[in-house]
């Protein structure tokens, strides 16, 4: 969502006194080009300097106190740009010593037998106040307590924005969003009042206020638009509920060669009951890895092929593609027309498999984007399948499912989304989970180990090779340089290669073409080669059952998610596995995640704490979730107003409140929005 559009009005911001070119280029800087902008740079913190009683203030703490100054401030300098300026004042009968590092000029402002105000560290048992902040003058105490932080990145000087601030706010407009019901049910102010208060706060208790109004005002509009987007795409959908033949469906269960979970039956079983509906199935499939989604995927495009339609599945990466079309191949036997599109396939061999899927003689495509490209087109597109939907974009499934009016919608995660993002990303799509994993499988092992214990690590590759299985190792990606990352993985081959000999081992890295990287792939799921050196590239899906052992090297720089996905790999069949992360880590949660990794293999358990750690945008990468960016609202704190936003924009809808004359501004501002999603 675009906060612009919380607020209507365009102003430029020559139009504020003592805005020149100058000042205008600054705020285009911090991403500020409307008077609106202005409005809507909110403080990211608030510091607190009201006068407080220095005996009851914590040891270590920031406070504001007010006293007489009564020894003249020294100033020495050590080395030639750092100094210290002290001096002594009684602060409620307490001797207090006050020190301000590299602030010079504070010795003029401070003048013996004077009433000041000094904010900074409260260092209780050396009676020392670690100085911040300087004023020569006593503040009342009920005024200008909570003092603005904003990110100003060096351009404007805080006092200076606020006066634009307080102008900004004048000039503008601001719509009420929120019906007055509403307002009155839930004791929420008007908008315009909250943003003001966000600027200027008189206490906490009106900020608090203003920040549930200001939140609510984000969710509620989120909602709303979800809701609308869903209603139009309800609208597109034909309602069509497919015949599948159930007993040839059940016949093609019979030949798998294992037996389904009753979590894969009940996830069956939900599917089946949406595809025969005239209506368009919407549903988010998550099972943590492993837990077998790629079979249910199978069962439902076969129960599509047995009614004459076609199916796709689109994977975020080739070599999942392949796999994922092999798998699928084996499992199918030569019962389906099953067919790979990647952007390797080429020449004859496209054009040929994209006529014959255009003529309806392809039942199942398996591949990458390369799905959603415009040349692409279905005889009878009846189900849409996504793997690991949550590193597409909203607009890249849509663009697929788009392919066919009356497509069914499966999205299938293995990383479980926690119910407060599920319900504010997916809205009102419906969701299966697999909470158990296929009979026989043994928890994987996991442990910590540093980078000094890799003698203990090879000793226990090479008993694990000595059994006839297999090993991953994993070398992080480093940030913003593909070409460090290469070195990196390299040297951990080449140092692989020494301990276990070079025909055993192989390397897979972002820098070999897709050639090379099937080639290597293809040798270790065949066992030409016991151990896999790589970057991320084997994060999603891959799948060889003999794989037992996960070596992930540097291991503090992935995320929880991610380390959980990898260790995925592992675990695949009724052998014992094991996870060895490799880490040095230096910082507190980088010690946390290694502790939590070795502590528990569920994958819910892990996506919440790592919700918890590293904030949404962060877990799902901002860019691809379709997540909205809040300013105020947080979608896990604020998780009950997002229950009651959800409830409130579904029953405004429903009502037809929605078109009432007194909600048109609401309205028009929804539709505005819906409509610049559609961009890209
Ligand atoms: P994911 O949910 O991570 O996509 P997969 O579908 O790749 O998991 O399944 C993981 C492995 O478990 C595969 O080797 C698959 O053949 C196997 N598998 C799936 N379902 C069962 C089952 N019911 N019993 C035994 N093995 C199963
Ligand atoms: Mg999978």
């Amino acid at each position: 969502m675009h906060n612009q559009h919380l607020i209507e009005s365009e102003c430029p911001l020559t139009e504020l006194k003592g805005v020149g070119p100058q000042t205008v280029l600054k705020l285009n800087d911090l991403g500020i080009h409307s008077l609106t902008d202005i409005v809507l740079h909110l403080p990211y913190r608030y510091e607190d300097e009201s006068i407080v009683d220095i005996n009851t203030a914590a040891d270590g703490e920031k406070i504001t106190v007010a006293g007489e100054v009564y020894s003249s401030p020294q100033l020495s300098y050590f080395g030639r740009s750092r100094s210290k300026t002290a001096f002594h004042m009684l602060v409620n009968q307490v001797a207090v010593r006050v020190e301000f590092f590299n602030q010079p000029y504070i010795k003029h402002q401070v003048v013996l037998g004077e009433t000041v105000t000094v904010t900074g560290k409260w260092q209780r048992s050396k009676q020392i106040i670690q100085g911040s902040k300087f004023s020569a003058t006593v503040t009342d105490s009920s005024d200008k307590a909570l003092v603005p932080q904003y990110s100003l990145k060096g351009q404007l000087k805080p006092k200076q924005f606020q006066k634009l601030v307080a102008q900004a706010l004048s000039l503008t407009d601001i719509t009420p969003m929120i019906p007055d019901d509403l307002a009155a049910k839930y004791k929420l102010w008007d908008l315009k009042q909250a943003v003001e208060t966000l600027h200027f706060p008189a206490d906490d208790s009106s900020l608090k206020q203003a920040k549930r109004t200001f939140a609510f005002c984000e969710l509620f509009l989120f909602q709303l638009k979800m809701r609308m987007l869903n209603m139009k795409e309800h609208q597109t959908g034909l309602a069509v509920g497919i015949n599948y033949d159930i007993d040839a469906v059940k016949a093609f269960i019979e030949t798998l060669p294992f037996e389904l979970t009753e979590a894969q039956k009940k996830s069956v079983n939900e599917i089946f009951r949406d595809i025969k509906l005239p209506l368009r199935m919407n549903r988010l499939l998550q099972g943590d890895v492993g837990s077998g989604k790629t079979v249910v995927a199978a069962i439902a495009m076969y129960a599509l092929m047995t009614a004459g339609y076609q199916s796709a599945l689109m994977v975020p990466t080739e070599i999942l593609a392949e796999q994922h079309a092999e798998s699928l191949a084996a499992l199918y036997k030569d019962s389906c027309r099953i067919a790979l599109l990647t952007s390797s396939v080429k020449g004859r061999k496209r054009r040929l498999l994209l006529e014959q899927l255009a003529a309806g003689e392809i039942d199942m495509i398996v591949g990458t984007h390369a799905l959603i490209q415009d040349e692409v087109r279905f005889n009878r597109l009846g189900l849409v399948i996504t793997d690991e939907q949550h590193r597409f974009g909203v607009n890249q499934r849509k663009r697929l499912r788009e392919k066919g009016e009356e497509a069914n919608v499966l999205f299938m995660t293995a990383t479980p989304i926690p119910r407060t993002l599920a319900i504010s990303v997916f809205g009102e799509m419906d969701v299966t989970t697999i909470r158990e994993m296929p009979k026989g499988r043994k928890p994987i092992i996991t442990s910590w180990a540093k980078h000094e214990e890799m003698p203990i690590i090879y000793q226990r590759t090479a008993d694990e090779l000595k059994k006839g299985r297999q090993a991953y190792v994993i070398c992080p990606l480093i940030e913003a340089s593909e070409k460090l990352d290469v070195q990196n993985t390299v040297a951990v081959y080449e140092e692989f290669c020494r301990q276990f000999g070079a025909e055993r081992v192989g390397l897979l890295h972002g820098r070999m073409s897709s050639e090379e990287k099937d080639a290597v792939m293809e040798r270790f799921s065949r066992h030409e080669i016991s151990i896999l050196v790589s970057t991320t590239v084997v994060e999603v899906g891959v799948n060889v059952p003999n794989a037992t052992m996960m070596i992930i090297i540097d291991a503090e720089r992935f995320g929880l998610s991610t380390l959980h996905q990898l260790r995925g790999r592992v675990g695949r069949s009724d052998q014992q596995s094991y996870c060895l992360l490799i880490s040095n880590p230096s910082t507190e949660t980088g010690i946390e995640r290694m502790q939590i990794m070795c502590q528990t293999t569920d994958g819910f358990v892990l996506s919440e704490k790592d919700l918890e750690m590293r904030g949404p945008g962060d877990f799902f990468g901002v860019k691809q979730s379709g997540l909205p960016d809040f300013k105020v609202a947080d979608i896990v704190e604020d998780y009950r107003m997002l229950e009651v936003a959800r409830d409130e924009a579904a029953a405004m809808i429903l009502s037809g409140a929605i078109d009432r004359p007194e909600n048109s501004g609401l309205k028009n501002r929804l539709q505005l929005e819906l409509n610049t999603l559609e961009i890209d």
